[in-house]
């Protein structure tokens, strides 16, 4: 495939919450979208949902920006690139920027499905008919009501499954009194987001018995040996997501028994490519999987609803319905219904960005590179 156009197009979007980053409570941001053109016109899109301020994957979205439009798409010019060949370590030479890597390489992604009239979905080897269960993720709320509240609110919206973010001293009495609100044989998940460290694992031991589906990583992204010690003696299983940037860390994680379940999120992994590799593996060690949602918009957002289809991703996807996020979604938005996401139907990831939204004049569209 060679590449005769990419454009970046920058679309405000108002967040349904506030996006709280270490700079402060966003009420909006802008949806970062790679649009590409290959030679024969086929038109792919991709998202970069590289977060604002500090983040644990080192790429903040100015940087991320950045490193697409001076490192990375000058990669893709004069040269006929195949996507199957795009793992995040074989970017000639340019390491590292996952996210904006993935931002271009999901757009190929969407190209090369779009080329072959089929789904993208279809093309990585999943399901694109079957409407897929997703879940929903709750916020730390200022207290105990205020979760249940919003757990509350989620049930009744049709969500089978929900996670509900825990740290120190705010973990046993928010998952005692979800767990009574929601019933034991509801599915429900935790996440800490790296809060603890490995003194505390009695503490997280006594979750236990509140029957959760898995709690995600408790500990620091480079702490397997904690997560390792309390998945030994913990019977709730031990998730991963910040730990796993790469193939290295999966074999590394999955070898030393540090996890049970992994959350795969293909920006934070570098591409769909090495997303679908780390699927395979997980497969073939019998690792339960998910995909991980990172707040993308409906381009992203289908994408990676493809991605979840693939039959090793056993558990529910952190992808909501677009009004879970967005006061209005780029494109056609996602409902939820029953419970379950639908895939687009329609060659690529099945959707484009509304005109409507390409022709506002509050989003911005530049020309990266023309032929
Ligand atoms: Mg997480």
């Amino acid at each position: 495939m060679r590449v005769d156009r990419v454009r970046l197009v920058r679309v405000p979007l108002v967040m349904v919450d506030p996006l709280v980053t270490s700079d402060g409570s966003h009420q909006s941001r802008d949806a970062v979208l790679m649009e590409i053109t290959d030679s024969d016109g086929f038109i792919g899109w991709g998202e970069n949902v590289a977060p604002s301020g500090v983040t644990y994957t080192g790429e903040s979205a100015v940087e991320s920006l950045a490193a697409m439009r001076d490192l990375l798409v000058p990669c893709l010019i004069d040269r006929d690139v195949a996507v199957g060949e795009m793992y995040s370590a074989s970017w000639w030479g340019v390491d590292g920027w996952n996210m904006a890597k993935h931002a271009l390489e999901s757009a190929m992604w969407d190209i090369h499905a779009r080329r072959q009239g089929e789904s993208l979905a279809y093309v990585l080897g999943g399901d694109d008919e079957l409407p897929l269960e997703v879940g929903v993720v709750v916020g730390l709320g200022s207290d105990v009501e205020t979760v249940c509240a919003e757990v509350h609110r989620r049930v009744i919206e049709g969500y089978q499954r929900v996670k509900v973010k825990i740290a120190p001293g705010r973990d046993i009495d928010v998952v005692a009194a979800v767990r009574a609100l929601v019933g034991d044989d509801f599915a429900l998940q935790v996440d800490a987001n790296c809060s603890y460290d490995a003194s505390q694992i009695d503490r997280l031991v006594e979750l236990d018995r509140f029957g959760l589906q898995f709690i995600e990583q408790p500990f620091a992204a480079h702490d397997l040996e904690a997560h390792r010690r309390l998945a030994a003696r913990s019977t709730t299983s031990v998730c991963l997501d910040e730990s796993i940037m790469n193939m290295d860390e999966l074999v590394a994680a999955v070898e030393t028994g540090a996890c049970d379940v992994v959350n795969i999120k293909p920006s934070r992994v570098g591409g769909i490519r090495d997303a679908v590799a780390m699927h395979d593996y997980l497969v073939n060690h019998e690792v339960d999987a998910w995909v991980g949602g990172m707040l993308e918009s409906g381009i992203g957002r289908a994408s990676c609803l493809a991605l979840a289809s693939l039959p090793g991703f056993t558990l529910t996807p952190d992808l909501s319905a677009s009004n879970r996020y967005f006061e209005s979604d780029i494109t056609e938005p996602f409902v939820l219904d029953e419970g379950c996401l639908s895939l687009p139907s329609g060659d690529g990831i099945g959707v484009t960005p509304l005109d409507s939204v390409l022709n506002d004049p509050r989003t911005r569209i530049e020309t990266l590179f023309e032929r």
